[in-house]
């Protein structure tokens, strides 16, 4: 049925509480999440069933998701479901270790892994695109962007200006305040900076303001430049969003002789046609170009590009310090304006994300199954318990928990990596006369083990009132395989190799999470990309603890080991530290 299901109604949204309809927690937590992302409060177009971005789908129909939801309400304890692209296939009988749920979406063999071939298989209803987060259950909205923005500009400060408070004093300059755009201004004053940002649109700025999100708006480009001057002077924290064409915008700072410290962008530039827009017309100009004449709109579209891209080159030239934030404006310029030094600023992973990756680290989030927003606060105390010593992380969770709404279920992200620490591991016991001698002699907890396991016992103590579910993005250290944008530039030219997030997933089965998926297309589109996903359900037992300290250590591994066969020498430095296991390394 293309209608949404009555039972979807009936949930409008994740069922909560302490009670579960399914015949575990495993089982019961992959129903909660499927519902979660398609609650219309996270969810873009629920009753179609897509999640986010563009067209990233939760299940291929409403008929596979209501067969979804019965499986899972059946589904043993012993035993594994398999979605393909979005529909339930298949139900076997493995073990109590085992992943509860298997899903692979959207993945088409290498000579047909493209978009025509895609659409025309999804028309005939036996191929969903999946997204990331959308075909493996784990989409929390807004809050999961936001913090990476923060750490993305955490990693500029660090690098650029290791002596400064995060980037008190320095001015970002950037375009688009849209979905994930909107996140920029926030993003910079929570680390202490100045942002001014294009848009064209004014009802976006307004949007940003009265979320929270951004501070002023002029339509005034010398008054905005004077604001954020001054508040830099004064290293205070300022945003204004400035109405009007970034390219244009950029333009004119240029002509003014103002450099700002940081330049990058984020304006649709992906789609020339229904993303970005073109210089020299309102929205509502621009919006009837594009109804009237796609040809012309495209043009002018991709003409206006290359003027951004040409400007952000010589602001660099000029001293800025300049990247790309994954919207493929290189990309495009490079392509359809024949222009060769597009690629000559980096993109965001290159320049910051990678040395995290190296050592592990990554963006993963907890989801709170009860629905009950104590339980996340609870988890927040935990981790700031856990890790004394870090202040960013401090900082990142008092300020999400004063200025980041929930959507759906209570959920968190942050950002902790392998590093193994110094102490044997001790929590979590083994009372169920486990004969599994190589859960407890790894060396050291990573990171993410210590968090997982800890949140466990809070779980098990009955502080936490029902089971936490750990999950993460695609775009995590050793899960990705995308030239474009996670592995843009890898040191050894190993970017098309989709050999690690395969590896990555198939580990992550073996170590016993409770869903893996393997999906093609996040992000980037069909036949860019492959990238993997996984679950752990901390429901307070033994079997959680001991799948915890697996996953959590060959997940972040993966990431580990993938940057040491690459060349890197902070991947090399972790594994050493961490005792990760490289094989051929010392020869
Ligand atoms: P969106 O379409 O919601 O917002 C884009 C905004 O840009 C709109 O408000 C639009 O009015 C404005 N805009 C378009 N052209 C403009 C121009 N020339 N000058 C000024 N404003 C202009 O999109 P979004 O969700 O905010 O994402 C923006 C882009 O960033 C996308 O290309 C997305 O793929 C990319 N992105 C990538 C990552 C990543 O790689 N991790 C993260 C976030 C966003």
């Amino acid at each position: 049925g293309s209608e949404p299901s009555d039972q979807w109604r009936e949930y409008r949204g994740a069922p909560t509480g302490t009670d579960r309809e399914c015949r575990g927690w495993r089982q019961e937590a992959a129903l909660r999440l499927l519902n979660n992302n398609l609650d219309p409060e996270v969810a873009e177009k629920p009753e179609e069933l897509v999640v986010y971005g563009g067209t990233g789908r939760a299940a291929r129909s409403w008929d596979a998701y209501d067969a979804i939801c019965d499986e899972l309400r059946d589904l043993g304890n012993d035993e594994t479901l398999l979605v393909q692209s979005g529909k339930p296939v298949g139900r076997f009988k493995t073990h109590k270790r085992a992943p509860r749920v298997l899903i692979a979406n959207s993945n088409l063999v290498g000579k047909w892994d493209d978009w025509e071939h895609f659409h025309e298989l999804e028309a005939k209803g036996l191929i969903m695109y999946g997204q990331m987060t959308a075909g493996s259950w784990a989409y929390i909205g807004t809050q999961g962007i936001i913090q990476g923005t923060y750490e993305t500009l955490a990693e500029l400060a660090n690098k650029n200006y290791p002596d400064s408070d995060g980037l008190r004093g320095k001015i970002v300059v950037t375009g688009g305040l849209g979905g994930m755009g909107g996140a920029q201004p926030l993003a910079v004053t929570m680390n202490h900076g100045v942002c001014i940002a294009a848009e064209v649109d004014a009802t976006r700025i307004d949007r940003r303001i009265e979320t929270g999100y951004c501070q002023a708006k002029t339509d005034d480009l010398d008054e905005a430049i004077e604001r954020a001057e001054d508040a830099a002077d004064a290293g205070e924290p300022y945003s204004v969003g400035v109405h009007m064409n970034a390219a244009d915008m950029l333009e004119a700072m240029l002509d003014r002789g103002f450099v700002p410290h940081v330049v990058t962008d984020q304006t649709s530039a992906h789609d020339e046609l229904e993303g970005y827009y073109p210089s020299g017309y309102t929205v509502a100009e621009a919006d009837r170009l594009r109804e009237e004449e796609p040809d012309r709109y495209v043009a002018e579209s991709l003409a206006t590009m290359d003027r951004h891209v040409d400007a952000i080159l010589e602001l660099q030239d000029q001293g800025a310090i300049a990247f790309e934030y994954g919207n493929n404006i290189r990309g495009q310029v490079a392509e359809h304006c024949d222009r060769e030094n597009a690629f000559d600023y980096p993109g965001f992973v290159p320049a910051y994300i990678r040395p995290l990756f190296c050592r592990g680290k990554g963006p993963f989030r907890w989801v709170a199954l009860s629905g009950d927003p104590t339980d996340i606060h609870r988890t927040d105390e935990a981790i700031k318990e856990l890790f004394p010593e870090k202040g960013h992380l401090h900082r990142w969770i008092d300020l999400a928990q004063k200025q980041v709404e929930f959507q759906g279920l209570p959920a968190r992200v942050c950002w902790l990596g392998y590093q193994t620490s110094e102490a044997p591991q001790e929590t979590g016991s083994r009372t169920d006369g486990s004969d599994d001698a190589s859960a407890d002699d790894s060396g050291g907890l990573t990171e993410r083990a210590r968090f997982a396991l800890r949140i466990n016992e809070l779980v098990a103590a009955g502080e936490i009132s029902a089971p936490i579910v750990v999950t993460r993005d695609h775009l995590d250290a050793g899960s990705v395989a995308s030239p474009n944008r996670e592995t843009e530039a890898m040191a050894d030219g190993s970017d098309a190799i989709a050999d690690w997030p395969i590896l990555n997933a198939l580990l992550n089965c073996a170590a016993g999470a409770d869903i893996v998926s393997v999906h093609d297309g996040g992000g980037v589109g069909i036949g860019n990309a492959i990238h993997a996903n996984n679950h752990v359900v901390l429901d307070g037992s033994d079997l959680a603890a001991e799948t915890a300290r697996r996953v959590f250590t060959t997940d972040p591994g993966t990431g580990v080991i993938r940057h040491v066969d690459a060349g890197y020498e902070e991947a090399l430095a972790e594994a050493q530290e961490s005792a990760v296991h490289i094989p051929m390394e010392s020869r």
